[in-house]
């Protein structure tokens, strides 16, 4: 298990060390453009999966070697291969990172925050993301494809209850893929909800990594454009995430491991899998071994290559 990656960097958040506390892909939705394939086991009850001082000293340990090695880490981020609100350690391991003095970033797809204790979870964070891809039941159903217990409307009862009291930067994200919520009915009722809640900053993405279903597209520059007048009549700050992060990724010299690690969560583009080899004093010859040993799978997407790690199903936990 790979517990912490990075640092990476991240659109939203600079530098940041990524925080892998779920197993793979444990999740309550199954997003059809999902970058981490298909949802493996689909739930919605809280778990401790990991022990949390696991946790902590994995990341203690990655941050010690990233300041040696003079890697800037801007945020901790919590944005694991699965949703992250579904660890039950989630607020004792916010806390005792608190002591490595980076800010705390949570990305969850928000489905768990019509509940109190993951409301209280996640105030302890600085900054929260929280998904908005639609606010129409037969959208939402279509592109995030929830667990059956899930209630759109206590859903987005939670992000209201949650806007209200969090302290922290509450940002937004919302995935806008063709034909599925880009058009003008769902994104002005998307960016009226957004009026609401007021993030401090909305975010609009579109898939820029192989997606779950085949099929799936980003929305057209049209329907982007669209978009983000919409939100902006509704929310001061908006920004598009189309772009690519950018290839500065950590390397801690063990280019297999440092590979694998952020592939788990984090496809990779073909140069910047170059860069990290390069960096570690290693060849291409590596990812030739990986994917024959079935550890990594290349995929193409939008005319490029992207390398993704090969995630086996989780065996149930014994402990
Ligand atoms: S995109 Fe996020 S919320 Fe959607 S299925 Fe993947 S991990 Fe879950």
């Amino acid at each position: 298990m790979n517990i912490a990656f990075g640092p990476v960097p991240s659109r939203r958040l600079g530098r940041s060390l990524g925080i892998n506390n779920i197993p793979p892909k444990i999740c309550t939705y199954a997003c059809v453009y999902c970058q981490l394939g298909r949802t493996l086991t689909m739930r919605v009850d809280r778990q401790a999966f990991y022990k949390q001082e696991k946790v902590i000293s994995v990341v203690r340990d990655k941050v010690t070697k990233a300041r040696a090695s003079g890697e800037a880490i801007d945020y901790l981020t919590f944005v694991p291969d699965g949703e992250p609100t579904l660890d039950l350690n989630l607020p004792a391991e916010i806390s005792a990172l608190r002591e490595l003095d980076i800010p705390i970033a949570v990305i969850s797809n928000a489905s768990l925050i019509w509940r109190e204790d993951v409301r209280d979870d996640l105030i302890g964070a600085d900054w929260v993301s929280l998904k908005v891809d639609a606010v129409r039941v037969p959208t939402w159903r279509r592109i995030s494809r929830p667990h059956g217990s899930l209630d759109l409307h206590k859903i987005l009862g939670g992000i209201r209850a949650f806007s209200v009291v969090f302290e922290g930067e509450l940002a937004t994200e919302t995935m806008l893929v063709k034909g599925v919520n880009d058009n003008e009915a769902n994104l002005r009722e998307t960016a009226r909800f957004l009026g609401e809640i007021q993030p401090k900053v909305a975010y609009l993405a579109i898939p820029t990594r192989p997606p779950a279903e085949e099929w799936v597209r980003p929305a057209q520059e049209d329907q982007i454009h669209q978009a983000y007048h919409l939100f902006k009549e509704q929310v001061d700050r908006v920004e598009l995430l189309v772009g690519y992060e950018g290839n500065a990724v950590a390397s801690t010299g063990d280019a297999e491991q440092d590979l694998l690690s952020i592939t788990a969560v984090h496809p990779m583009r073909k140069d910047a899998v170059e860069q990290l080899l390069e960096k570690a004093g290693s060849n291409w010859s590596l990812v030739e071994n990986l994917i024959r040993q079935d550890k990594l799978v290349e995929l193409s997407y939008d005319g490029r290559r992207f390398y993704l790690r090969r995630i086996a199903k989780p065996k149930a936990r014994k402990d």
